[in-house]
């Protein structure tokens, strides 16, 4: 598959092979070496450590105009770092001019949403088609607003999965359990369901390049953030998941992120948990302050 270069998971700098992208135990905050994880394609595996990747989804959030002034605050911020992949995920409406503010600065941009369809009687929706020629390489799917306001199921969203595949859009689907169905011992069932669903007729090869962010619905602008040893168990059985669907080396490559109530003083811990492979962050990526101390964390 063609991938665009943004996003290439495989473009880690200066990580020694061997060792993970974070080292800090978040027991004893002593440097300590584990085991290399597999990266690239399933077929040739190879020691890359997955590179940590911060997304900030905007929501219904800015105008261009605002938009463009958070990047003139932003990039300064962010100049030459290297460690974490960033991407920022505007409306629909910012999204050429947030291409035209992060060109050049290694920022990737991603859309919040997309229809499945290259073009259609679809009013009011936004095709594949229409993202790629604007200049976005990423794209959040079923996040749990969706979900939750606009009916989106785990068979609607696996083929927005697909189409975005097959248009070299890098998907990061959301996965996650709402609070009744945590509070009924459900999660793990529901996240095994959501996962099995979305990624439904995806073979390993198309599966590479897929980032899956796992959002428990309750910590989502509620201020309540998993703690760092429940998102990790969470992550722990979706990648357990993605291994019984795609194989182990396929589980092994692809990024989870945590999302939910994500900021700048709680980062560090989550990202200090060997299964989480990064954040996708609401509210707290509306301010460029805020945002560029999670990217730094
Ligand atoms: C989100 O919108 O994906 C999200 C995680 O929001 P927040 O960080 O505000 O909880």
């Amino acid at each position: 598959m063609d991938l665009p270069s943004v996003g290439n998971p495989g473009a880690g700098g200066g990580i020694r092979e061997g060792f993970s992208p974070r080292q800090v135990s978040s027991v004893s905050m002593v440097t300590i070496p584990r085991a290399p994880v597999l990266y690239n394609h399933p077929e040739e595996p190879s020691t890359m450590p997955r590179k940590p990747l911060i997304a900030a989804n905007w929501k219904m959030y800015k105008t261009p105009a605002q938009a463009q002034e958070f990047f003139k605050s932003f990039l300064p911020l962010v100049a030459n770092h290297e460690r974490d992949e960033i991407v920022v995920c505007p409306s629909f409406t910012s999204i050429s001019v947030v291409v035209a503010a992060a060109t050049g600065s290694g920022v990737a941009v991603g859309a919040q949403n997309m229809h499945f369809a290259d073009e259609g009687a679809y009013t009011g929706e936004i095709s594949p088609l229409m993202l790629k020629a604007i200049g976005p390489t990423h794209v959040i799917l079923g996040h749990s607003e969706r979900r939750q306001y606009f009916a989106e199921t785990d068979e609607l969203i696996n083929k927005k999965l697909k189409a975005a595949l097959s248009h070299q859009l890098i998907p990061i689907v959301c996965v996650g359990e709402v609070l009744a169905e945590r509070e009924a011992g459900k999660t793990n069932e529901v996240l095994v369901r959501q996962t099995r669903g979305v990624l439904a007729g995806i073979t390993a090869a198309e599966a590479v390049p897929i980032i899956i962010a796992y959002e428990p619905v309750w910590a989502i602008g509620t201020g309540k953030t998993a703690t760092s040893q429940i998102a990790a168990e969470a992550h722990a059985v979706i990648r357990g998941e993605v291994a019984k669907v795609l194989g182990q080396p396929t589980a092994d490559a692809v990024r989870i992120l945590y999302g939910g109530s994500v900021k700048p003083d709680n980062a560090a811990s989550l990202m200090a948990e060997e299964e989480i492979d990064g954040a996708l962050v609401g509210g707290a990526s509306l301010d460029p302050q805020s945002f560029a101390k999670i990217v730094n964390y």
